[in-house]
């Protein structure tokens, strides 16, 4: 029973050391940590401000996060709460950026069918 017990504690300890890898570089995270606002899940800060330039959901749980909270590893405490670009926003651009291709790759074709129906 005692040998049980002892085992145990040590597989406890094993997942507590696992949560304290950055998913995303999967290496140990450092004295500062970053957090999505919306859930409890530790990253490097580095990784998830590069993370959150394409995508505002967790790397782990999908959710939608709009702040960065940026933790002491060792007491979590919190140092600063940064704003995130929000994805949808940059998809917004993207879309504007499409219909401005579309116009110009349009008006090239009519130009292109002009000199055709010249020819002819
Ligand atoms: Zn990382
Ligand atoms: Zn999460």
């Amino acid at each position: 029973m005692n040998q049980s017990t002892q085992s145990r504690k040590r597989k406890r300890k094993e997942s507590k050391l696992e949560t304290e890898k950055c998913s995303i570089c999967l290496t140990k995270l450092r004295k500062y940590v970053a957090s999505p606002k919306n859930c409890r899940h530790l990253f490097c800060l580095g990784c998830l401000k590069r993370w959150s330039r394409t995508q505002n959901t967790c790397p782990i749980c999908r959710r939608r996060f709009s702040r960065i909270e940026v933790l002491n590893q060792r007491s979590k405490k919190l140092v600063r709460v940064l704003p995130v670009a929000r994805a949808d926003q940059q998809n917004i651009q993207l879309n504007r950026i499409d219909v401005f291709l579309m116009l110009s790759i349009t008006t090239r074709l009519m130009s292109i069918m002009r000199t055709l129906l010249y020819d002819i």
